[in-house]
C-alpha cells in the first residue's frame, strides 16, 4: 500500500514538474509588469506576436524591426491597409509620457472629454518649468514657488483605478499642496518625479518592442531600448488616453548600417551628428531610422538612447536599435531583469528579418568616424573636429567659448558623465579648470544621486562647474543667462540636441555648437572653438604643455544606480471624488470648453492655415523659453503662436491659384501681448480723459449758462439803473466771455492730450507690430476704430462750432493719421502678397536674416543644394 502511495505521489509530482516546465515560462511571461511602477499592467508580447503573425501572413515578406513593432500594435491587424508612406495606420500604443508644460493642456482636453479614466498607463514629468539660474537646489525651490499653481493643478489630476496617470513634481510639492488654493481632495497623494522626461523614459518606461507616445519630441530616446517611442502633440496623447486608436501615416524605413567599432574620442553622439549631416534636418521626415549591423554591439544602451534622441533633429518619426546584450545589461542595472528575461525569449519580435528591405541605407564605419561638432544655428551643419578650426575661421564664428554645457536628456548617462569627468580630472591634475563657464545638467534624479554618490558631481564642481537641477533648464531656454547681453555675438558649446537660433538663451547672436560631453569638456578647458584635443596641446598651471588622453569611463555604475529621492508616487486607487478647480483669473491655467458633439459630417473646403518652408521645429510653432509658463492657458499661449522665429508662411486657399505670403518676424516681439495691453490701457485712458473732458465741458457750459442767467438777472436789475448803461454792457461782456473762453481752452487741452495719446499708440503699432501675423487684422480693426473716432470728433466739432478752429484742426489731423495707417496697411499687405518683402529682407529659406556676401551665406546655400540632392524626401519648393 505504502509503495503504491509513493508511486502515485512520484507520478503526480513528475507530471506537475513536467507541466510546470512546459507552462511556467509562459505564465511568468504573462505577468511581467510593463514597468516597475505599473504592477497591474503587463508586457503584451504574446498579443504582439499574435498580431505580427497575422500581418506577416498578409504581407508575406521579411519585415524590418520598426515594421514589426508598429504593425504588431495595429488596432485591426486583419484588415488594416499597410503601404509604407501611404496608408494611415490605426495603432494602440502601450503607454503615454508627458512633460509638465504640455501635460497641462492634455489634462484640460481630457477633462473636456468627460471620461473618468485613462486607457493606458501614463506619467507626467515635471522638468520643463525649472529655470536654470544659480544651482540645482536653489533653482528647484524657485521653480516650485513660481509654478506652484501649475504643480498644484497637476497634483490634483487624479484618475481612478490602476493604470491611470502618475503625476510628477518635486519632493516639496506635498508640502505645497497643504497650502494650495485648490480644493483639497481626500486621500490625495502627490506623485512626484523631477527629471528630464526622456531619460526617465529610458530608465523606467521604455522596453524592447514597446510603442510609447510622449508629448515631447525627444521621447524618441526610448529607441535605445529597442522600442518605438514617438513624440506627439497633446491632442494625439489625449486620443490614446481616451482609448481612441492613434493614427500615424505608415512610415518609410531608413536603415543605418553600422560597421566597425566606436573607440577613443569618438562617441555615440558622433554617430548621430554624422547621420544628421547626411540626412539634414528634414531627411528623416515621414520615416523611422533603424540601426543595424555589427557596429551596433559596440554602443552602450544609453549611447543608443543618445543616437535615437537626436533622431528628432532629422525629422524622423522615431529611431530604433535591435534588442541586444547591451540593452539586457541596462535593463538589469535599472531593476528590470524580468523584462530582459522576457525579451530574451522573444527574439522574433525584437529584431529585423533577414532580407528586410529599407527605403534608403546609410553606411557608417564606426572605426573611421571622427568626432564631430555641429552648428551653429542648425544641428545638421557638421564639422569633423579636424576641420572645425578652419571652418570657424572662414565662417567668422566667435572663437572664444563663453559657456560649455553638458547633460540634458540627450547626453547625461552615467557613461557620459564618467567620460567627461575623466577629461576634467586630467585638466585639474595640471592645475587647470574650465576656462569657459561650465554647467552640468543631470538627466534624471537617478543620475544626479548616482554621480553625487560616486563623486563625479563633486569633481565637476572642483573643475569649476555648476551642477544644475536635473531638469531641462538651458536646453529648453529656461536659462537666466547673465554673462552675455542679448544681441552680443558669442559662442557656446553643449551636448544637447538642438541649437536653433535663440533656443537656449533667447539671444539670436549666440552661436551654439553641439558635441559629445567629453568634447564639450575638452573645448571648455581650452575655452576656444578651434581647439582639437586629438592633436593640440594645453598649457598647465606650471607652464608645461600636455595633451589630453582619450576619455574613459564606466558604462554602468559598479555599485548599481542610486535611485535618489523617492520622486514617484502612484496614482490613487480611487480618485473619483477629486475636485479640480481652476481660478478664472489665472494667467497660467484655463479650463477648456468642450467641442460640440460631431454631427457626422466631415469638414470640407477648409483653408490651410500655415505651410512652412525650411527648418521648422516646435520652437517655431510655439516658442518655449519665457512662453513655457503659459502652456496651460489657451488664450495666453495663443499669443505665442508662430512667433518663435522668423518663418515664411505661404497660405494657399484650396482650389485657388492665388497665393498669399505673409512674413512673420516677431523674434523680438515675444512680448507683443504687452503691446496689446499697452494699447488697450492707453485707449482706455484716452476714453476716460475724453469723458472727463466732455463732462468738464458740460459742467463749464452749465456754469456759463448759470453765469448767463445770473448776468441776465443782473442785466435786468441794472437796466433799471438809469445812469450806468454803458458800464452794465461792459460787465455783461466780461462775464459772458470768461466762462466760454475757459471751457474752450480746457476742452482743447483735453483733446490735444487725447489725440497725442492716440497718435503715440498708432506709432507704437506702426513701428512694432507692422510685421506680425496679428498685425494686419488688428491694424484694419484699429483703423476703422480710429476713423470712426475721428469722424466723431469732426461731427462734434462742427456741431459745437463755438469750440473753435483748433478743435476741428486736431480732428482732421487725427483722421489723416488714421487714414495714413489704413493706406500703410494696404501697402504692406500687397507687398507680402507678392513676396517682395521676403526678397527685400534677404532672408534665407529658414527665415534667418543673412548677408549675401558672408561666407556663411554661400556655404549654407551650397550645402543645402548638396543635401537636397541626397534627400529622397525633398519636399516641394514653395
Ligand atoms: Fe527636451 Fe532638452 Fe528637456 Fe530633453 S532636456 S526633454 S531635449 S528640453
Amino acid at each position: 500500500m505504502e509503495t503504491e502511495n509513493v508511486s502515485i505521489m512520484l507520478g503526480l509530482e513528475t507530471a506537475y514538474a513536467l507541466l510546470y516546465w512546459k507552462y511556467s515560462s509562459k505564465m511568468i511571461k504573462l505577468l511581467v509588469p510593463i514597468s516597475r511602477f505599473d504592477k497591474d499592467s503587463y508586457i503584451p508580447y504574446e498579443k504582439l506576436q499574435n498580431n505580427l503573425k497575422v500581418v506577416k501572413k498578409r504581407l508575406n515578406r521579411p519585415l524590418t524591426l520598426s515594421e514589426k513593432i508598429l504593425y504588431s500594435h495595429l488596432d485591426d491587424p486583419n484588415n488594416q491597409d499597410i503601404i509604407r508612406g501611404q496608408s494611415y495606420l490605426r495603432l494602440r500604443p502601450d503607454r503615454v509620457g508627458m512633460q509638465d508644460a504640455l501635460a497641462q493642456m492634455v489634462m484640460f482636453q481630457f477633462i473636456a472629454s468627460g471620461l473618468s479614466k485613462v486607457a493606458v498607463p501614463a506619467t507626467i514629468h515635471c522638468d520643463h518649468l525649472i529655470e536654470a539660474q544659480i544651482d540645482g537646489v536653489k533653482d528647484l525651490a524657485r521653480a516650485i514657488d513660481i509654478n506652484k499653481e501649475v504643480y498644484s493643478f497637476l497634483n490634483r489630476w487624479r484618475l481612478s483605478e490602476p493604470g491611470s496617470i502618475a503625476i510628477v513634481v518635486s519632493p516639496d510639492i506635498e508640502e505645497l499642496m497643504a497650502t494650495s488654493v485648490y480644493t483639497p481632495a481626500e486621500n490625495l497623494r502627490a506623485v512626484t518625479i523631477i527629471s528630464s522626461p526622456n531619460r526617465i523614459i529610458l530608465e523606467n518606461y521604455a522596453f524592447p518592442g514597446v510603442l510609447l507616445v510622449g508629448t515631447d519630441s525627444h521621447t524618441v530616446n526610448g529607441g535605445g531600448l529597442g522600442g518605438l517611442c514617438i513624440g506627439v502633440g497633446g491632442a494625439d496623447a489625449v486620443d490614446v488616453l481616451a482609448d481612441i486608436p492613434w493614427e500615424l501615416k505608415c512610415p518609410n524605413v531608413i536603415g543605418v548600417h553600422l560597421t566597425g567599432r566606436l573607440s577613443g574620442w569618438t562617441s555615440p553622439k558622433d554617430v548621430i551628428l554624422k547621420v544628421t549631416d547626411i540626412l539634414t534636418v528634414k531627411g528623416g521626415t515621414g520615416a523611422i531610422v533603424e540601426y543595424f549591423g555589427p557596429g551596433v554591439d559596440s554602443i552602450s544602451c544609453t549611447g543608443m538612447g543618445t543616437i535615437c534622441n537626436m533622431g528628432a533633429e532629422v525629422g524622423a518619426t522615431t529611431s530604433v536599435f535591435p534588442y541586444n546584450s547591451r540593452m539586457r545589461d541596462y535593463l538589469k542595472a535599472t531593476n528590470r531583469k524580468e523584462i530582459a528575461d522576457y525579451a530574451d525569449q522573444t527574439p522574433e519580435l525584437l529584431s529585423a528579418d533577414s532580407g528586410a528591405k529599407y527605403d534608403h541605407v546609410i553606411e557608417i564605419n564606426l572605426s573611421e568616424l571622427e568626432p564631430h561638432v555641429n552648428g551653429p544655428f542648425t544641428p545638421d551643419l557638421s564639422h569633423p573636429i579636424s576641420k572645425l578650426a578652419q571652418n570657424a575661421k572662414s565662417n567668422d564664428y566667435p572663437i572664444d567659448l563663453k559657456v560649455g554645457l553638458i547633460g540634458s536628456c540627450t547626453n547625461s548617462s552615467y557613461e557620459d558623465m564618467s567620460r567627461a569627468v575623466s577629461i576634467a580630472k586630467q585638466a585639474m591634475k595640471h592645475g587647470l579648470k574650465s576656462k569657459s563657464i561650465f554647467t552640468v545638467t543631470p538627466g534624471s534624479e537617478q543620475i544626479r544621486a548616482t554621480i553625487e554618490r560616486d563623486g563625479q558631481a563633486e569633481q565637476f564642481r572642483q573643475f569649476g562647474a555648476v551642477v544644475l537641477a536635473n531638469a531641462c533648464g538651458p536646453c529648453i531656454g529656461q536659462w537666466d543667462r547673465q554673462d552675455v547681453k542679448k544681441g552680443v555675438k558669442n559662442s557656446i558649446i553643449s551636448s544637447f540636441n538642438r541649437n536653433f537660433t535663440a533656443r537656449n538663451d533667447t539671444n539670436p547672436a549666440t552661436h551654439h555648437f553641439l558635441a559629445s560631453p567629453e568634447l564639450v569638456t575638452a573645448l571648455s578647458i581650452a575655452g576656444r572653438l578651434d581647439f582639437n584635443p586629438l592633436t593640440d596641446e594645453l598649457t598647465g598651471a606650471d607652464g608645461k604643455k600636455f595633451k589630453l588622453e582619450e576619455p574613459s569611463g564606466d558604462e554602468l555604475p559598479s555599485r548599481g544606480f542610486d535611485l535618489g529621492e523617492n520622486t514617484y508616487q502612484p496614482p490613487p486607487s480611487h480618485g473619483s471624488d477629486v475636485t479640480i478647480t481652476v481660478s478664472p483669473t489665472s494667467d497660467r491655467l484655463q479650463l477648456l470648453t468642450p467641442f460640440n458633439k460631431w454631427d457626422g459630417k466631415d469638414l470640407t473646403d477648409m483653408v490651410v492655415l500655415i505651410k512652412v518652408k525650411g527648418k521648422c521645429t516646435t520652437d517655431h510653432i510655439s516658442y518655449a523659453g519665457p512662453w513655457l509658463k503659459y502652456r496651460g492657458h489657451l488664450d495666453n499661449i495663443s499669443n505665442n503662436m508662430f512667433i518663435g522665429n522668423r518663418v515664411f508662411i505661404q497660405q494657399k486657399p484650396p482650389n485657388k491659384s492665388r497665393f498669399r505670403r505673409i512674413r512673420l518676424d516677431c523674434n523680438e516681439l515675444n512680448n507683443c501681448t504687452h503691446y496689446k495691453k499697452i494699447f488697450i490701457l492707453l485707449s482706455s485712458l484716452v476714453i476716460i480723459v475724453l469723458i472727463l473732458g466732455i463732462g468738464c465741458y458740460d459742467k463749464s457750459a452749465e456754469n456759463v449758462n448759470n453765469d448767463r442767467n445770473q448776468t441776465q438777472t443782473q442785466t435786468q436789475t441794472t437796466t433799471q439803473m438809469t445812469n450806468e448803461t454803458q458800464t452794465e454792457t461792459t460787465i455783461q461782456t466780461k462775464i459772458d466771455r470768461k466762462p466760454e473762453c475757459k471751457s474752450h481752452y480746457y476742452f482743447l487741452f483735453v483733446c490735444i492730450i487725447a489725440i497725442s495719446v492716440e497718435i503715440f499708440t498708432l506709432l507704437l503699432y506702426l513701428f512694432h507690430l507692422i510685421e506680425t501675423f496679428y498685425k494686419i487684422p488688428w491694424l484694419l480693426i484699429e483703423t476703422v476704430y480710429y476713423t470712426a473716432w475721428s469722424l466723431q470728433f469732426l461731427v462734434i466739432g462742427f456741431w459745437m462750432s463755438s469750440v473753435g478752429k483748433w478743435f476741428i484742426l486736431t480732428s482732421i489731423l487725427s483722421f489723416c493719421s488714421s487714414f495714413l495707417c489704413f493706406i500703410l496697411a494696404i501697402i504692406k499687405c500687397k507687398k507680402y502678397t507678392s513676396g517682395e518683402a521676403a526678397q527685400a529682407n534677404d532672408r534665407d529659406p529658414d527665415g534667418n536674416r543673412q548677408r549675401r556676401d558672408s561666407p556663411n551665406y554661400k556655404f549654407t546655400k551650397s550645402k543645402d543644394k548638396l543635401k537636397d540632392k541626397l534627400d529622397p524626401e525633398k519636399s516641394e519648393d514653395m
